[in-house]
């Protein structure tokens, strides 16, 4: 009895499976989705702050404004939780140089608080691992911090206190350019240290201590590996892709993955169409798109009447020339791949929305269901989804809490 009883309820197990692995229902979607603890570790949306223009607590049309997040549209895509990126550019790295970067730090972790501020009945500061769990239960948005760049700590170790007292929680080390901490993947010149320098090393040594999650996105493959081994915590990349399916250096090869995998660090997929599919030549767009930036020089440098300038340029080349964009079915060859190679416990999503990310399928927040659903479609558990989507971020980042000894 016992035993048919229990191939009855197997038989109704795969059943229900195969439904699951088919074609998913939408209320089922639906359902998995909004059951799911949802974070997307990396945004560039603070961009937008500075613009008097802007209003985080009201909608925007992804296409014809290009602002990719913001209130209505997290909770339109059910997005439990968002690291905002306090992201500095590399300028000159000397003493005025950092200063200034300082500064320019400084100012954006404040255009976050003071939207903490004006719209507490939606979104709310996440300091720890475990906070997000009471804000989800009110019905609002966690907003966790991050900072893009290593650059504004210049070479002031004290800063990192000063940065995790504005909230931040993870810093990426470095950006397109070598800096004092760590060679970058992109910089044009090449390696400076074949990895990290002695003062990137009392970085890592540091953010420990604090309990800031180490972000190698951006980082050299050498940076990767001096990283890994001097990191006492696991460590995140909060906005990469697989090299394996699109080889661009700002991706993580095999190897990566699996060292990633034993330091028990997990890689957040980006959603940028260059690192998910190599960019098919759209010559016509892009020498559209030079004009447009020549014209005016860069989008997030502009005030308010030449953003709109910029914009009607900018919209008339995607309306000319349209991108051709990955698709989520591109995003989650990466996120099978890495599950091949690293495990299902070691992979989590960063779209990247607001710095460059947005594919066909989920070219907003709006739209990250699309996601889910592709995951449930190829046979990824409920469970596997609660783990990509938000449970493997927050293990890693408790465990850099534990680790901790501020
Ligand atoms: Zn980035």
């Amino acid at each position: 009895m016992r035993i048919k009883q229990s191939i009855i309820s197997s038989l109704f197990l795969v059943g229900a499976c195969l439904v699951a692995q088919g074609q998913p229902s939408a209320k089922y979607i639906t359902k998995v989705h909004e059951k799911a603890i949802t974070i997307d570790s990396h945004t560039d949306t603070p961009m937008w702050f500075l613009n008097e223009e802007y209003s985080f607590a009201s909608s925007h049309d992804s296409r014809t404004q290009r602002s990719k997040v913001d209130i209505p549209r997290m909770e339109q895509g059910r997005l439990d939780g968002i690291f905002l990126a306090v992201f500095v550019g590399q300028q000159e790295r000397d003493e005025k140089g950092n200063l200034s970067a300082k500064h320019e730090a400084l100012q954006v972790f404040d255009s976050i608080h003071s939207n903490l501020h004006r719209y507490p009945q939606h979104i709310q500061l996440a300091l720890k691992s475990e906070d997000i769990y009471p804000i989800v239960k009110e019905n609002k948005r966690a907003v966790f911090i991050g900072l893009e760049n290593g650059y504004p700590i210049g070479s002031d170790i004290s800063l990192i206190d000063s940065f995790y007292n504005k909230g931040a929680r993870y810093i990426t080390l470095c950006h397109t350019l070598n800096n004092d901490i760590c060679d970058s993947s992109t910089d044009p010149k090449g390696a400076e240290y074949n990895g990290i320098s002695d003062f990137g090393a009392g970085v890592v040594r540091r953010m420990n201590e604090k309990g800031i999650m180490i972000d190698v996105s951006h980082a050299s493959d050498s940076s990767f590996y001096d990283i890994v081994r001097l990191s006492k915590a696991p460590v995140i990349a909060s906005h990469s892709c697989a090299r394996a399916i699109c080889d661009n250096p700002r991706n993580m090869n095999d190897d990566m993955l699996r060292v990633l995998a034993k330091n028990r660090g997990v890689i957040q997929m980006c959603i940028l169409s260059a690192y998910v599919k190599p960019a098919v030549a759209q010559p016509e767009r892009d020498s559209a798109k030079a004009e447009v930036r020549k014209k005016f020089g860069s989008f997030y440098s502009l005030d308010a009447e030449g953003r709109k300038l910029f914009l009607e340029d900018w919209n008339k080349v995607d309306r000319d020339f349209p991108a051709i964009l990955a698709n989520v079915s591109d995003v989650v060859d990466h996120i099978d791949h890495i599950v091949k190679i690293a495990g299902i416990d070691h992979v989590g999503i960063g779209t990247d929305f607001d710095g460059g990310g947005g594919v066909d399928g989920c070219f907003d927040v709006s739209e990250i269901k699309n996601i889910t659903a592709e995951l449930l479609k190829r046979g990824y558990s409920p469970k596997d989804i609660n783990k990509i989507w938000g449970g493997n971020l927050l293990r890693v980042f408790s465990e850099v809490e534990k680790l901790a000894n501020n």
